[in-house]
């Protein structure tokens, strides 16, 4: 287990999420306002990029000043990473592709040891060693896991123990099979991302394979969604990834049927002004929509509460047994007493608490 500033990764600490800032660095006051927004939406750490001197140098005010722990983001230039432990940053990430010899790297450490804080090993199939492509015919889920293996032994050998790695591809399964083969031989906390995974559109689909298939198997202590979007909607994302799995639990879950020919009432409209009120909610409840009555309370008694909206009247059941029938008009109020009066008698009962667990 390794700690970004207070926070824990690795072991049983919970998966935590990350995200980057698109900010300039050097505009301090920008990227503060950013990681702000980013905390809102319930990142944990947050990661900006130190491509010069000015970034390097606004980050002695940012990792004073932001709430969440600062991962310094450096390639090419080693000496801005010095600059950045020196000014507070809680983990630096490098790529070693680019980061210049391994003495170099070794070098790096120390200072990071010094500081008592993890460098990541981001290993990206796209800037692999020539050496490693060339014996595995290109960039490999083994090419890949051999890279990093190499890399976090030089960092062992010398008495670093703080590393944290990542083996990334933009390709989903060879992201999978490089950390699968990483996990097998080494315990260091895993980063898990697919990185230039694209617009939403297909980087959620991405991330959501990559990601959730590894944590499925037990393989993973943080995750960044990288989307082409605002990095608010990587947090949204990375939070329903871990909260499908049953990783981590953040607030209601909507369930809603497909419909079919048996559907009696405009599902879509009303799951979506389901989903609307939920927002308000942040306790754990699985709510359903379902489009029949006949159908619906059996097919959602998962649910702990759920309504099935027919042509005039819905009914509202709770662990699928029904418990009122109300005119279609009624069913969203009747839907939000049912809810309110569930996370009552929860939370008296105190038998669970809101937010992350
Ligand atoms: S709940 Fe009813 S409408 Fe929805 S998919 Fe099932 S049978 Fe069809």
């Amino acid at each position: 287990m390794v700690n970004i500033g207070s926070v824990q990764i690795g072991g049983s600490a919970p998966v935590m999420i990350q995200s980057m800032t698109n900010t300039k660095t050097s505009d301090a006051a920008a990227t503060l306002k950013q990681i702000a927004h980013l905390q809102e939406a319930g990142c944990e750490a947050v990661r900006v990029a130190v491509p010069d001197p000015e970034s390097a140098e606004a980050l002695k005010f940012i990792t004073k000043e932001s709430p969440l722990p600062v991962i310094a983001d450096v390639h090419f230039d080693v000496k801005l990473a010095h600059m950045a432990i020196e000014r507070g940053a809680a983990k630096i990430r490098i790529n070693p592709g680019n980061i210049g010899s391994p003495d170099t790297l070794i070098e790096l450490a120390q200072k990071a040891k010094k500081y008592k804080i993890p460098i990541r090993i981001g290993v990206n199939a796209g800037s692999l060693e020539r050496s490693l492509t060339k014996k595995y015919g290109g960039a490999t889920p083994e090419a890949l896991a051999e890279s990093a293996f190499r890399y976090y032994e030089l960092l062992e050998k010398t008495g670093y123990s703080e590393t944290i790695v990542s083996l990334k591809a933009s390709d989903v399964s060879t992201t999978i099979s490089a950390n699968r083969l990483f996990a097998e031989k080494c315990s260091a906390p895993l980063h898990l991302g697919i990185t230039e995974a694209g617009t939403p559109d297909v980087g959620v689909i991405k991330s959501a394979i990559g990601i959730g298939t590894l944590l499925a198997e037990g393989i993973g202590d943080t995750i960044r969604v990288s989307l082409t979007a605002s990095p608010i909607e990587e947090i949204k994302v990375a939070r329903q990834i871990l909260q499908a799995l049953g990783i981590r639990v953040f607030g209601p879950e909507l369930i809603s049927c497909p419909t079919c020919g048996r559907c009696a009432t405009d599902l879509v409209l009303l799951a979506e002004k389901v989903e609307v009120l939920l927002k308000n909610y942040t306790v754990p409840i699985r709510v359903a929509v379902m489009g029949c009555a006949v159908n619906g309370p059996g097919e959602a008694r998962e649910a702990d509460i759920g309504i099935s909206a027919g042509k005039k009247k819905g009914i509202l059941f709770r662990d699928g047994n029904v418990i009122r029938t109300v005119s279609q008009d009624k069913l969203l109020p009747a839907l939000k007493e049912e809810i309110d009066a569930f996370v009552k008698g929860r939370d008296e009962s105190g038998s669970f608490k809101e937010g992350n667990y």
